[in-house]
């Protein structure tokens, strides 16, 4: 197979990434025929998975439109993934030009592409970074000198701490990351979750062949991640639920999505 531009060396075109995978479940073209496999596995088992991942894009627009109407003017897209329709920068920057938005990710295709079509704005950027290391992860952020942490920073968590394991401690990662932005600061969280459909959570848990281990949580868990953080209503909710603008957002029936989101402000 030959190796296309966008996969710098180093990437495993034989090992599926949670990226990649979510890029094919997206019909992105950013991804190897390992990763459409581990998306097709996934729609076996779970055939409304393409349409969560459609749902948790909406609640990410919808909460950046948020923290943008609360006055946030720049963003830290942190699992930020390959880019695709309706980017961070593109729902911000329509708003308001001015603001600025960093994206990170630990999957070199995620920012490779993403530096390739944020040429030539110079109002965001792309970065390589773990969150599992969080002061290296803010150390590179600040290296950037795109964002000002005096200023309130609309923190985006969005469909990655479930890829992170217990013993590699969310919480801790997001309260890092709330210790480093000023009050007035929000985050965003969305994350699979067994609450709506255990048995659904746990095929995919028990079954999946692709490698990718996904953590789904319960409501108390994914709640806890916003300690610190005073959630705004209405609170932690299944996807459609957060705040829906229009029929467009309701991607998933209400009581069948596997993902819950919330968004919190730091007082
Ligand atoms: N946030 C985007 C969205 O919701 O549409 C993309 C979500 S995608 C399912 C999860 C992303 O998190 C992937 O791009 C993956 O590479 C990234 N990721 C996984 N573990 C990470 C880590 N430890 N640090 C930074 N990014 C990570």
């Amino acid at each position: 197979m030959d190796r296309p531009a966008w996969a710098p060396e180093g990437v495993d075109m034989n090992r599926a990434s949670p990226a990649r995978m979510y890029d094919a479940l997206l019909g992105g073209s950013h991804n190897f025929e390992i990763d459409r496999q581990a998306a097709a596995e996934g729609r076996q088992m779970v055939p409304d998975l393409p349409r969560l991942a459609l749902s948790n894009r909406a609640f990410l627009r919808r909460a950046v439109r948020f923290m943008i109407d609360s006055g946030v003017r720049q963003f830290l897209d942190v699992g930020s993934g390959i880019p695709t329709a309706g980017n961070v920068h593109e729902v911000a920057q329509e708003i308001d030009p001015a603001t600025r938005v960093l994206y990170v990710d630990i999957d070199p295709v995620a920012v490779t592409h993403a530096a390739t079509i944020l040429h030539g704005n110079d109002r965001a950027d792309a970065i390589e970074a773990d969150l599992r290391k969080p002061d290296e992860l803010l150390a590179a952020a600040r290296g950037t000198g795109l964002i000002d942490f005096d200023r309130p920073v609309g923190v985006l968590l969005v469909a990655v701490l479930h890829l992170l394991q217990d013993e590699e401690h969310p919480r801790e990662m997001v309260a890092a990351l709330r210790a480093a932005v000023p009050a007035g600061s929000y985050v965003a969280i969305s994350h699979l979750s067994s609450a709506q459909r255990p048995e659904a959570a746990a095929r995919i848990h028990e079954e999946s062949t692709s490698g990718i281990g996904i953590r789904f949580r319960d409501r108390i868990s994914i709640t806890e991640m916003f300690t610190g953080w005073d959630l705004v209503e209405p609170g932690v909710v299944e996807l459609p639920l957060w705040r829906p603008e229009s029929e467009r957002d309701l991607h998933e029936t209400p009581g069948r999505s596997l993902g819950l989101a919330g968004v919190g402000r730091k007082a």
